[in-house]
This record gives C-alpha cells, sequence and structure tokens, in this order.
C-alpha cells in the first residue's frame, strides 16, 4: 500500500475508534455495521447480513454477521475465497475495550484488499469470486467456552452447511491480532491440519520477495515459515475447519502484551509494520488470484 493508501488506512481506524468500543447491542456497535456496508459499492457487491438471536450467560442477545459478496460476472462457478474478521470487542472489568489489534485493524485490513480485489477483478486469471465476513460476537460474553464465544461464526457455519455452501469455500483466511509492532505469524498446525501450509509459504515468499526489493519499512521478518508445536488458536474459522474447510490463520503469536486490555488501542499500534503486514498480504492475494501467469509485487 502507498503512502497514501496508508492515510486511508488510518483514517478508516481513527473513524470507528471515534464511534468507541463495539459491544454488541451497543450503539457503536450498530454505527459500525453502517460503516463497514458503506464502504462497499453496492453496485460490486451484494451486502447481506446473518443476524441470530442467540443465549449467553447474560440471556439472550442478537448477533449480526456481514456478509460482502462480491458480483462475478462469471456465475458458473461459485468457488469463494472468503476474507474474515471480527468486528465485536471484548467486555473486560464491565466495560468495553477498544480492541486495536482485535480485530479493528484487521477488518480495516480485509476491507482494503477487497477494494483492491474489486479494482484488478478483471485481470484476475483464476474465476474464484471474493467474499468478506465481518463476524459478530467472536468474544466471549463471560469467560471463553465452547458455548461463550464465536456466535456469529457457529451460527454462519451451521447455516451454509445447511445450504451445502460450505463445499464452495476454497479458501478461508481469518485475520486477527494485528498491528502491534513484534506481530509474527506462523505456519500453524492448522495449516498442516487443512492442507494450506504451502499457502502459508507462499505468503512468507511473498514477504521475501518485497524485502529483497527493499519495499518494506520493517527490519525483522513478519511471516515465518517455522512450524510451531502449539495447538489450535480458536477463532471464528474454528467452525469452518472443523468442517474440513482449508484455512489460514494470520494471527500474531505470542497475542501482543495488552491483549484484552484497554492498553489494545490505536496508540499501541505500529502503522509501518501494519503497511508492511497489508503488502505482503496483497501480494500474496495477487499471485494467489494470478495462478498461471504470477505477477510480480
Ligand atoms: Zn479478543
Amino acid at each position: 500500500m502507498s503512502d497514501r493508501g496508508m492515510v486511508l488506512f488510518k483514517k478508516w481506524v481513527n473513524k470507528v475508534r471515534s464511534f468507541g468500543p463495539r459491544v454488541p447491542g451497543s450503539e457503536s456497535h450498530q454505527k459500525t455495521i453502517e460503516f463497514l456496508s458503506n464502504k462497499f459499492d453496492k453496485r460490486r457487491w451484494l451486502i447481506s447480513k446473518d443476524v441470530s438471536l442467540q443465549d449467553t450467560p447474560d440471556g439472550k442477545m442478537n448477533f449480526t454477521n456481514i456478509i460482502a459478496s462480491h458480483r462475478s460476472p462469471r456465475k458458473k462457478n461459485k468457488k469463494t475465497i472468503i476474507l474474515a474478521a471480527h468486528y465485536d470487542s471484548k467486555v473486560v472489568d464491565g466495560s468495553g475495550i477498544i480492541g486495536a489489534t482485535d480485530a479493528l485493524v484487521p477488518f480495516i485490513l480485509m476491507t482494503l484488499l477487497a477494494r483492491y480485489y474489486q479494482k484488478n477483478r478483471r485481470r484476475f486469471t483464476k474465476e474464484t469470486t471474493l467474499k468478506c465476513v465481518y463476524f459478530d460476537g467472536e468474544e466471549s460474553i463471560k469467560e471463553w467456552t465452547v458455548k461463550d464465544s464465536l456466535y456469529g461464526a457457529r451460527n454462519l457455519a451451521t447455516k451454509w452447511a445447511e445450504e451445502d455452501k460450505i463445499k464452495d469455500i476454497e479458501l478461508f483466511i481469518n485475520l486477527d491480532l494485528i498491528g502491534h509492532s513484534s506481530a509474527k505469524f506462523y505456519n500453524y498446525r492448522a495449516h498442516r491440519e487443512s492442507n494450506t501450509k504451502n499457502l502459508f509459504s507462499d505468503i512468507c515468499n511473498s514477504e521475501m520477495t518485497l524485502r529483497n526489493k527493499s519495499k518494506l519499512k520493517t527490519n525483522d521478518t513478519i511471516f515465518i515459515d517455522d512450524e510451531l508445536k502449539i495447538g489450535h488458536f480458536q477463532d471464528d474459522l474454528t467452525p469452518f475447519f472443523k468442517m474440513g474447510v482449508p484455512c489460514l490463520h494470520i494471527i500474531s503469536y505470542p497475542f501482543p502484551s495488552f491483549w484484552h486490555t484497554k492498553q489494545d488501542d490505536v496508540d499501541n499500534l505500529d502503522w509501518e509494520a501494519i503497511q508492511d503486514t497489508y503488502k505482503i498480504l496483497k501480494c500474496y492475494m495477487r499471485n494467489y488470484l494470478f495462478k498461471k501467469n504470477k505477477l510480480k509485487c
């Protein structure tokens, strides 16, 4: 992303930041839904909502996933790439946090990737189309359990399974905990178990290409092609992963030191690291979509 593009990135992050914590049911949560829906050109994207009323430790609550589906002119092909991040924010000690890395930066990042996709759609040789899913209720209402977490993701996975749409997902890319200076991403077990290990290696190669051309501002490697001997991180991908969907989990490890605290705010973001991460993912996406004729990053 150019430095000019970065101005837009910051502007959008600060705009959503100004709404306040995105706690389900709050006014700022509703404003975020409107903000995201308005960032898509309706002639090119179909915006739909997946709303569910679910039991939580605080009683019944509504959750709203926002889905932006690119209107592909090639209707025969149903295969999709999903870009996913959650837009709700966690309640800690009775009040909502901003969650700048969790997941404000990730969902703005994917919105900009969607813009890039739209601009270049006609040049891509692969017929896969893109869907952006902004998940609600990723965070637990109280303590993380199987039932108290991933409200939106569990609902959508069940719905798509009933509609026989799970098989159309070619790749599910889940972005989370992005934006702090020390963020590192690894080739996790989820990749080995869903046959996407090589795709993650491609992201690492995209970074190498950009670094060799001095196109990145940071000095340390961000995407590391090491297979960590750790288990799965529960995230929006989990219900889809369990159904056999190929998944890439772009989540930083270790988690930021300020994870799930009030310090997870815009002051703790590293804009150069964000810009580099965006450039790498854009380069990866470009190469993924130009199957035969790889473009240089
Ligand atoms: Zn979180």
